[in-house]
């Protein structure tokens, strides 16, 4: 590994909300940094989210028993969970180590690695934002999980209870109460579990150009070019070969999400992480407002107000990175947010697919790469990257400047499955 400094310039790959949040945190250090992303900043997957900023989403996809609802979530109702055919040999090993996570002391692992980086987001969105008149792109929130059979709305089980025992504040409601918090809420809801002190964002797209608007204040350069391979310059140094330019480094930060793996191949690098493709559908004209945001824990959708109408997101489609988006999830989602927001309107609507990069343990690759000096990494974020860059970005940029981090990084680790 390079020994830490300030003053060597950092080439960051990918702009989106990762790339964004690490570029900052690295300038408030003086250093100087470059971005280079294939298309304008934070409009990628960054741009579609469901928007929820929240220090207790820490609780891993993988959980003791996950493995029996998988038929379910593939099979009936919306059928969230997809896996197309093309991936079934890569999806494989994943699979295995996915469901490998599932035991209570790999959950309790996770969420405790998970914490370290969902816990201070939204200070550190409030401080990233302070100054560039988009404060109120942040809100408070709760996070309210809604179920259809009460009976199913537990504080005991273990994702809630994991979060008890870290500090959330939760509560479970009833019918009425959770009428009098989101009467646009169809009364087919008979619970919810309140998940408080939270935060969302109100235009997740927004955020990621308000966000590089200050980066490029603050002395970032922005190059618009399509990245196809890095090399290494001896005897340090890396050269970044884009279309009709290279640029020459001596530290990257890639943060290019779920396209991270496909760089990293190319320099003999592998990294288990699969496109988890999820979609939105945002009603543009919805005539109704909700005031938090809203899981459907059935349906496995997050439904928010957001500026440009109310979004309902989710779906987990395991696909190539690249292939087109699947036109029948637009039908179920409207499905979905017709069923739980009867009064919504339907006529006008944005429909959107992006790639949760996502590792088997639900966590980033975050440090620097082993034999590859002057390389770091920052990706894999799955579904918890808005809430999440903002802490892993400053564990980036001090790793890079040579900063103590009070935090060891081998949960994070690249090479650690
Ligand atoms: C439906 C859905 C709902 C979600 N809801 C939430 C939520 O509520 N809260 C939350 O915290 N997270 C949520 N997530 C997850 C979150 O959106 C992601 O984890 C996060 O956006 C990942 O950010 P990123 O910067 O790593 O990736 P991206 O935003 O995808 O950025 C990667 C960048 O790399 C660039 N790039 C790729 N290849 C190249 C190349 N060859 N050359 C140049 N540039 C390249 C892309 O253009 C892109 O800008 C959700 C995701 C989905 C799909």
């Amino acid at each position: 590994m390079l020994a830490p400094n300030t003053d060597a310039p950092v080439t960051i790959l990918g702009a989106g909300i990762v790339g964004i949040c690490t570029a900052l945190s690295l300038l408030e250090r003086g250093v100087p940094v470059t971005i280079i992303d294939k298309g304008p900043p934070g409009q990628e997957t960054s741009m579609g989210n469901a928007g929820v900023v929240s220090p207790w989403s820490i609780i891993p996809q993988s959980l003791p028993g996950t493995w029996k609802s998988i038929p379910g979530l593939m099979f009936r109702g919306s059928r969230p969970l997809s896996i197309h055919p093309s991936v079934i040999f890569r999806m494989l090993p994943w699979g295995v180590r996915f469901l490998r996570q599932g035991p209570e002391e790999k959950v309790r692992a996770s969420a405790e690695a998970m914490s370290h980086l969902c816990g201070p987001s939204i200070e550190l969105y409030e401080k990233h934002l302070k100054g560039t008149g988009h404060e109120t792109l942040i809100t408070q929130s709760m996070y309210v999980h809604t179920f259809r059979d009460g009976s199913r709305a537990n504080l005991d089980a273990i994702d809630y209870r994991i979060r008890s025992e870290m500090g959330a504040d939760l509560e479970l409601v009833g019918k009425d109460q959770l009428r009098r918090i989101e009467p646009a809420l169809s009364p087919d809801f008979s619970a919810a579990i309140l998940i408080k002190g939270q935060a969302r964002i109100r235009s997740p797209g927004r955020l990621g150009t308000v966000l590089a608007e200050k980066a490029r204040r603050m002395g970032a350069t922005f190059h618009r070019k399509t990245i196809h391979d890095i090399s290494r310059i001896d005897p340090k140094g890396w050269r970044v070969h884009c279309d009709d330019e290279t640029f020459q480094t001596e530290r990257i930060v890639l943060c290019m999400g779920a396209w991270s793996p496909g760089l990293l191949k190319k320099i003999g690098v592998s990294a288990p992480l699969m496109a988890e493709r999820g979609y939105h559908v945002e009603f543009n004209e919805p005539g109704v407002e909700i005031n938090n945001s809203i899981m459907d824990v059935d349906a496995k959708v997050v439904a928010s107000s957001m500026e440009g109408g109310l979004r309902v997101a989710g779906q987990a489609e395991f696909a190539p990175v690249d292939a087109p988006p699947s036109e029948r999830r637009k039908t179920q989602l409207m499905k979905v947010a017709q069923s739980a927001f009867p009064g919504l309107n339907t006529k006008d609507v944005n429909f959107w697919m992006g790639r949760r990069p996502s590792f088997p343990d639900s966590l980033p690759a975050l440090g620097a790469v082993n034999d590859h000096p002057g390389l770091f990494v920052n990706f894999g974020h799955s579904h918890y990257g808005l809430m999440m860059s903002p802490r892993s970005g400053e564990i980036m940029a001090r790793l890079i400047c040579g900063e103590n981090q009070n935090l060891p990084l081998d949960a994070y680790a690249l090479d650690r499955f």
